[in-house]
């Protein structure tokens, strides 16, 4: 329903987003996901036709939104990263004007901006003056403005940034809501985010993309990669000598720990074998206490710093 193609964004000699294609399927919620400055506001700004691309195609619903701009945005509700609010229309004066601005009926308007108002719960916000509201509050008034109108396409983007966790549980949540009858599109450089709301990640890193896939199967694809985490207490020298002896494990990284002589390894397993007893004995041959020992698979916010290099700076 939303086809992205070779989209490239080039400001000066800098490219903000360098041929990226995706695309998405009806019904699902998907998360563009990247670290600032990746180009998810660019591509976002780019598929709901706010800015052009430099060069490619996105076609919404089968209409090109360069070409035929009106007829595929009818189909889109965005939210951009600043919403477009006026802080001094109450809420309901605002939804009417936005209501007005999209071509709603007169004879609709009212019923349709009481069904977004209950959908976002914002009903008894209807008479509070925008600038007002909660930080809260203002996003929610930013969402119910890219449902008016019931686009089947909903983008929003980095729709939780500056919220308190109360709040940010609760945009969440209205997010999944939202995912029951629309397509839904939202940003984050947050991956536990993304996880916890959406069915397919799109992951974009310095203007290019990264994977797009299932959430099960990023999960599934990375399962392989366990991490065992190892306290040993003795030289660290004799310690790595030691886990040397196992070619299937590698140091990702090691800290000293507050105890004396204590060192705090994190260790890529290679073949997905289970090496605790096997390091808990030669541990032991050597005189070396094993103050810790656990094993845990990667996370979804293990692979995101895996394959962008900047969340491992
Ligand atoms: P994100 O939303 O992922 O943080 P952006 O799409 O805002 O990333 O930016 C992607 C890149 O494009 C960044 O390097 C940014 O500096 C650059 N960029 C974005 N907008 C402009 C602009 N109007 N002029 C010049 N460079 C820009
Ligand atoms: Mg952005």
């Amino acid at each position: 329903m939303i086809e992205v193609r070779n989209l490239t964004k080039k400001y000066g000699d800098h490219f903000a987003i360098q041929d990226i294609s995706f695309s998405l399927e009806k019904g699902k919620i998907y998360g563009l996901l990247g670290p600032n400055g990746a180009g998810k506001s660019t591509t976002m700004n780019i598929m709901t036709g706010y800015i052009a691309a430099t060069s490619g195609e996105v076609i919404i619903e089968g209409h090109d939104i360069f070409k035929e701009a009106e007829e595929a945005k009818k189909h889109i509700g965005y939210l951009p990263e600043i919403p477009p609010l006026y802080m001094d229309m109450t809420v309901w004066e605002y939804l009417f004007t936005v209501a007005d601005l999209k071509g709603v009926p007169k004879s609709e308007r009212k019923s349709m901006i009481g069904d977004v108002m209950e959908k976002v719960m914002l009903t008894n916000m209807k008479d509070r003056l925008i600038k007002n509201l909660s930080k809260g509050y203002k996003q929610r008034v930013g969402i119910a403005q890219t449902l008016i109108g019931n686009p089947d396409i909903i983008i929003l983007d980095e729709p939780t940034v500056g919220l308190d966790p109360k709040q940010i549980i609760e945009i969440r949540t209205l997010i999944k809501r939202l995912g029951e009858d629309h397509t839904v599109l939202i940003s984050s450089h947050i991956l536990s985010e993304i996880g916890a709301v959406c069915d397919h990640v799109v992951i974009i890193n310095k203007g290019h993309l990264v994977v797009s896939d299932s959430t099960e199967n990023l999960e599934k694809l990375f399962k392989g990669q366990d991490i065992l985490c190892l306290s040993a207490q003795g030289e660290l020298e004799k310690i790595q000598n030691i886990l040397r002896e196992f070619p299937a494990l590698s140091i990702a990284d090691m800290k000293e720990a507050e105890e004396a002589e204590t060192y705090r390894f994190q260790l890529k397993v290679q073949d997905q074998a289970d090496y605790r007893k096997q390091l808990f004995f030669r541990f032991a041959e050597a005189g070396i206490p094993l103050l810790e020992i656990s094993r845990a698979g990667m996370s979804l916010e293990d692979i995101f710093l895996e394959i962008t290099e900047e969340g491992r700076a």
